[in-house]
Order: structure tokens, then sequence, then C-alpha cells
């Protein structure tokens, strides 16, 4: 089968969040399956010197029309495992600082930097000479390549076998644009209306995903039944993800195994498996509190936060509540966003030096060993597409306390819910019910025998992408006509090196 994965960020090269470390584990397990072929198309953002493995230039050039003007476009080429990685130039709109904006306000053209990123998806795979049966698009930044493909390229051979799966990371990114931004996408003024591509006078990238591809997906199971129910969680689109009926699906995300594993995790202090959790996890503390200036202490509990900083992560009542455990207990922060969440934070360092630290930047690195060393790791969403962080956090041997919600609550075992408990989970989203919760983690942090029971039972949680990438191919079996795989079998499939 040709997989073409198409989506704004890509790990190991650009990532702001979970997106990238799926797509990049997507691309890496789709194309181990024997006779897959994946190809994936990102944006050529500014890329840092030491960007590894080296990327090349493709001879020959293809253009692409945003507002009736036609761009010259070039791919470049690497490769990721098996998969071939084609980065989009255009210096214009790529060759920046960040991905989609600055100083806390969006980028003013996004709308016409994923635009040119749409029609250069479809475009390039044509330069390519690659006719893929599955496009795989994520999120907004690609939602117009499924409206392209059924309306501008619905009587173009090449894309005559192609199916799309649309896959929904986070429903509070929309991509909404004025009417100026249809304008600029090609499409003929006849579409403009509340049936086709039109949303409220303007144009919605992700409600036209949402419509016109084959399959639409979203990335845990519980988030996907909170949005047909909630316009608040869906941000509106509970209504368009309704009328897709049967053909809108809930797949928990995976983690990537090779990235995210502290047996092999050759950036952590110290290796450890769940035999040996104890000693290994001490050591990663150890290392952290003595780099990050906190006080040297193995029995106070450190917290750990690698985060956006941003109104859905709930971090504004963590800063409130920080306080009233000052001095008990120990907080590791690592994040970027919001500019007066990132005050509060500096502030909090400030006041609560040596017992803690805020890293203000993104810090893969320093990620990981945060996730290594942290007893209990923090994650109190308003809302939760699917959560990497905390699937991560448990592979660690981090008890989560989290808001339950979305992915959260699909991943989570709460203290008190299940017999083997993992984590604990606040009553409702609020002050009271977090330090409520994190009161009850600390206590169950002083009862040895309970918390590393709770240690164990995280370490012991299977958050495989075999699992959920045999979904996705299933899926895509069932789009192109092919009988797929039984059950377990995609083991089996998996290529051997
Ligand atoms: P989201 O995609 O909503 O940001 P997820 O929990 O799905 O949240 O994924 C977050 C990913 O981004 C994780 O891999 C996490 O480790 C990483 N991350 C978040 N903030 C930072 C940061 N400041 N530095 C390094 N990695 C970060």
């Amino acid at each position: 089968m040709k997989i073409l994965i198409a989506a704004s960020e890509f790990f190991p090269f650009f990532k702001t969040g979970g997106l990238a470390d799926v797509t990049g584990a997507m691309a890496r397990i789709f194309s181990q399956v024997k006779n897959n072929k994946v190809v994936v198309f990102v944006p050529k953002y500014k890329m840092s010197s030491g960007c590894l493995p080296p990327v090349k230039a493709i001879a020959g050039s293809f253009t692409v029309n945003v507002g009736g003007v036609e761009k010259k476009t070039k791919l470049f080429k690497t490769r990721c495992g098996r998969a071939e990685v084609y980065f989009v130039e255009n210096e214009h709109y790529f060759n920046r600082s960040n991905l989609y904006g600055a100083k806390n306000a969006d980028y003013s053209d996004n709308d016409r930097r994923f635009i040119f990123f749409c029609r250069a998806v479809i475009e390039g795979a044509r330069f390519l000479g690659f006719k893929p049966d599955i496009i795989h698009c994520h999120d907004w930044q690609t939602g117009l390549v499924p409206a392209y493909l059924k309306n501008l390229y619905a009587e173009d051979t090449f894309f005559k076998k192609t199916k799309t799966v649309f896959t929904i990371h986070n429903l509070a990114y929309q991509g909404f644009f004025s009417k100026k931004a249809f304008d600029a996408s090609g499409f003929p003024e006849r579409y403009f209306n509340q049936d086709e591509l039109e949303y409220y006078g303007g144009i919605n990238f992700l409600k036209n995903g949402i419509a016109y591809s084959d399959i639409v997906t979203t990335v845990s199971p519980n988030y996907g039944k909170e949005a047909l129910s909630s316009p608040k969680i869906s941000y509106r689109l509970n209504g368009v993800l309704a009328s897709r009926g049967k053909n809108f699906y809930g797949i928990l995300n995976g983690v990537d195994d090779k990235v995210w594993n502290p047996k092999t995790d050759a950036l952590i202090a110290k290796k450890y498996n769940a035999a040996s959790f104890k000693k290994g996890k001490a050591a990663c503390k150890k290392n952290l509190q003595n780099k990050y200036n906190l006080t040297q202490n193995p029995d106070i509990a450190l917290v750990g936060i690698v985060s956006r900083l941003d109104y859905q992560k709930g971090l504004d009542i963590v800063a409130k509540t920080i306080p009233q455990f000052s001095g008990r207990v120990q907080f590791a922060v690592l994040g970027t966003g919001d500019k007066k969440l990132e005050d509060e934070f500096k502030t909090l360092a400030r006041e609560f030096k040596g017992s803690l630290f805020f890293v203000n930047k993104l810090d893969e690195v320093l990620a990981h060993n945060i996730y290594s060393a942290s007893d209990i790791f923090l994650m109190p969403s308003r809302f939760e597409p699917c959560g990497l962080s905390q699937m991560i956090a448990l592979k660690y041997g981090g008890v989560v306390v989290a808001n339950k919600t979305g992915g959260l609550a699909d991943t989570v075992l709460g203290y008190g819910e299940s017999k083997k408990p993992n984590g604990f989970f606040m009553n409702t989203f609020g002050e009271e019910s977090l330090a409520d919760a994190l009161s009850a983690a600390f206590f169950a942090f002083g009862d040895k025998p309970l918390w590393y029971n709770m240690v164990a039972n995280a370490m012991k949680a299977d958050f495989s992408w075999d699992k959920s990438a045999g979904k996705y191919l299933k899926i895509f079996d069932k789009l192109i006509g092919r009988r797929h795989l039984k059950k377990g079998r995609l083991k089996n499939e998996v290529r051997r090196k």
C-alpha cells in the first residue's frame, strides 16, 4: 500500500507538541509493514544546522497556486527508517524562527502558508510520480487536502484511486480564516456556501478536513465521545463530527518505544526497567536535583511538568496551587507558550528557589530527564485529546495526577477506581480538587509499599504503537478494499531488519 502522510510537524525535525511524536512514529511503523511504501510531506521550516539525517535537494521544481500566483517550489528529501520524508520549500512562508507564530501571536499569513502546503502536498505527489492509495492528513494545517481532492481534483486521473484519512489531534485549533483565505485557496466562488466550504462567512480548514475526508479519526476514544456530545470540547464542531456517523473513529495514540524507553534511553542519568526502577529513578532524581539546584533529598516528592503553557493544559491553576505546598515537595517545570503563564512560573522559580525550577524553552533532553526523575507527573488539562506526556511519564514510572478528561481518562488508572492504579484523578477541574489530588499523591508517596506498587503499575502500561498502528492500517485496508491482516498479525507483518 502507498501511504502519504501530510503534516505540519514531524519528529525528529520539527516539533511543538505531540503531533510531531505521532507522525514520526506512524511513518516509521507504517513503513515497516511488508509491501508498504510511506512518503511524508512536511514544510521545510528553518532547519538547525545539526539536523540529522542529512537533507538533499531533489532535482527539478513544480508550481503551486496561492491567490492566483504560481509559486515555484522545490522538494528536499531525507529518510526516517524506511519512510521517505520530503520537505516542501518556500523561503518566504517557512524559513522563519517558529512554526506557527511569534510573540504570542499566530503569523498573519498562516492561511496562505497552509493553503500553499496543502496544494504542494498534492502537486508534490504528482511531481514525484507517487500515486498514493491513502493520504493521511493531520490537523487543520492539512485540512484542505481532502477538500481539494474531492472538488478541484475530482476528475484528476492521477488521484482517481486515492482515499483520504483525516486525523484530528486537537479541535481547539481549527484554522478559521476570513473570506480572503477562501479567495486565495483557488476554489471557485460557487463552493462558498454553507453546505460546501463556507463556515460563518469564512473558511475553516479543520471543518473541511472533517467534511471531505473519507474517514475521520481522533486520538483517543474518550475524546471522540466527548467531542460528539459537547460543543465546548469540540469547539462547536460536534454537529459536523456527528454528520460523519460511523466514519468517525477514536484511536488511542501510542508512544514510540524507540524514543521513550527508560531501558534504552541514552539521554537520562541512569537507565532502568520495571525491576530496577528504585535505583534508576533515584539516580535520575539526584542528577536533576543537582543540576537544577533543588535540595538534594531522595525523600521529597518531585513533581514533573513538561507541557505547552496553554489554557488547555490547566497550568494556571497549578501556578495558584503551588505556594501551599512550598517546602514540602519539589517541582520541575519545562514549558513554553503563554507569556503570562511563563512570567508566573518565572516568579515562582524565584520565590521557591531550591524547591522549584522552571526552564522556559523547548528542550528534548531535559524533557527525558524530567520524565525519568519525577515521582509524580502533573497534567490537570481542562481538555486533552489524547496526551502523550502522561503516557511517557507512566512508561518512566511516574505516578500521574490528572483531570479525568479525554485521553487522560483512557490511559490513567485512578486510585480508588482501579485495582491497579497508576494515578490520581481530580474530582473536577479546579484549584481545590487539584490540591486534593496532589495531597493524596503526596500521602501515598509516603507509603512506600503502596507507592512502589503504583510505580510498577505505571511501568506495566502498554502504549505500544503496534496496537494503534494496526487500527489505522485496518481502516486503510478497508478504504482501498483490501482484506486486513488478522488480529495480532501486525507484528508478523513488520519487516525484520
Ligand atoms: P500537546 O500535543 O497538546 O502539546 P501531548 O501531551 O500530546 O501534548 O504531547 C506533548 C509532547 O511535547 C510530549 O512529547 C512532551 O514531552 C513534549 N513537550 C512539551 N513541552 C515541551 C518542552 N518545553 N520541551 C520539550 N518537549 C516538550
